[in-house]
């Protein structure tokens, strides 16, 4: 049902309260796609909106937002190594870890617990602990919001990058996302846990071997005992994506900062964490009445109760401005700003 002036409220994990002047939940293709053809001419802007964990609201929304609560998981194909599962957009995305954990499927345990819902995963390429969306995906499938037609993407065509991909740049705005196709293994499964603090907790855990849902597990208690959980502060993760630097301007930041925690890419450039930056630049636990940065996670911008958007838009720019003037390092922001 279509309805008017309603608070976002309990729709983002900031918790902070903007109203949207239209505000609709859809849990069928069918239903979007009538929607959408039926709201061609409006001329309104649409706001898509899953869990709303990688969001900060910055203003009442004068247009139409659309809740994607599409729902449904299928076996397209299986062989003898993999299972493509189909999964409506609007699944929970850490329900379908642990759904996948419980028929052993693996691929995407080290992402568990990571909030939101299935259609918003690829908008990032979601990522943590070393694996990304981009390594279990095959398609998605869209409807246009121009236009109302389905159309199909590859991963060839989804542009995924480091937090990054289609849907953040050119294709920004332009598609809702109906379902996304995974390739899930089947055992003997190959974990990955070199990354992080995963194999001590494993080792806490007990002696091995281990299994996906062992590391499942790890990479849950890791979370835990490091992350705010939005249900007691608001908050939206990674407020900032870790900056990728050349090759030379990292030689002389850490000439100058020899401390500095790094992580060399592949292809030349160098991964600085954007929390190491900021703790740094002194902003580590800082509050500013409602709003502050996370005592323990210094990437971690946090509402303890009725910040605004702005209050928090306004402190993340104080933060891009110091680390600018401190590192000569621009940070950019992970979440959407709407
Ligand atoms: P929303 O916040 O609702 O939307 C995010 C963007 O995606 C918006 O631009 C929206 O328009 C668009 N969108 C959403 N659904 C659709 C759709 N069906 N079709 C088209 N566009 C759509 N992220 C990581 O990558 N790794 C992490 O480890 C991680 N940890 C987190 C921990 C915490 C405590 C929190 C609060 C967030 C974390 N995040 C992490 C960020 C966030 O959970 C992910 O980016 C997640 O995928 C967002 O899903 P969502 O459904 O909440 O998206
Ligand atoms: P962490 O382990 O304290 O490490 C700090 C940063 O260093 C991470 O962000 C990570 O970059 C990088 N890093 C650490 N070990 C690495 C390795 N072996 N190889 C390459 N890079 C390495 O990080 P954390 O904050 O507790 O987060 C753990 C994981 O969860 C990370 O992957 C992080 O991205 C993810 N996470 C994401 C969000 C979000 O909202 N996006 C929120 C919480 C946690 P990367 O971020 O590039 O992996």
């Amino acid at each position: 049902m279509l309805r008017e002036n309603v608070s976002l409220q309990a729709y983002n994990t900031f918790g902070i309260d903007v109203q949207a002047r239209w505000f609709i939940e859809i849990d069928s293709l069918t239903r979007a796609t009538e929607f959408l053809v039926d709201n061609l001419n409006a001329g309104q802007d649409v706001y898509i909106l899953g869990g709303g964990s990688n969001l900060l609201l910055t203003d009442d929304l004068q247009g139409l937002v659309l809740c994607n609560r599409i729902m449904g998981k299928e076996v397209v194909k299986e062989d003898e190594k993999h299972v493509y599962l189909k999964v409506g957009a609007g699944e929970n995305w850490h329900e379908l870890v642990l759904y996948c954990l419980a028929q052993d499927w693996g691929g995407i345990e080290n992402l568990s617990l990571i909030p939101g819902c299935v259609g918003a995963a690829p908008i990032q390429n979601i990522g943590a602990y070393g694996v990304e969306l981009k390594d279990v995906f095959v398609e998605l499938e869209t409807l246009s919001l121009a236009t109302g037609n389905p159309r199909r993407f590859d991963a060839n065509a989804c542009g995924f990058g480091y937090r990054d991909s289609y849907f953040k740049r050119t294709g920004k705005g332009k598609y809702l996302i109906t379902s996304v196709t995974l390739r899930l293994n089947k055992a003997p499964h190959q974990l990955n846990t070199s990354y992080g603090a995963i194999e001590a907790e494993l080792a806490q855990q007990h002696d091995g071997p281990y299994t996906i849902q062992n590391v499942s597990k790890a990479v849950i208690a890791i979370r835990q005992s490091k992350l705010p959980d939005p249900a007691e502060i608001g908050n939206s993760g990674s407020f900032f994506k870790n900056p990728v630097i050349s090759a030379s301007a990292f030689g002389e930041l850490q000439a100058q900062h020899p401390s500095v925690p790094h992580y060399p890419q592949s292809d030349g450039p160098v991964k600085v964490p954007a929390g190491w930056l900021i703790e740094q630049a002194g902003w580590k636990g800082k509050r500013i009445g409602d709003y502050g940065v996370h005592e323990r996670q210094a990437l971690v911008l946090v509402n303890y109760g009725r910040a605004s958007g702005q209050d928090i838009f306004a402190l993340s720019e104080e933060i891009m401005q110091s680390v600018l003037d401190q590192f000569q390092i621009q940070l950019e922001r992970e979440v959407n700003v709407w």
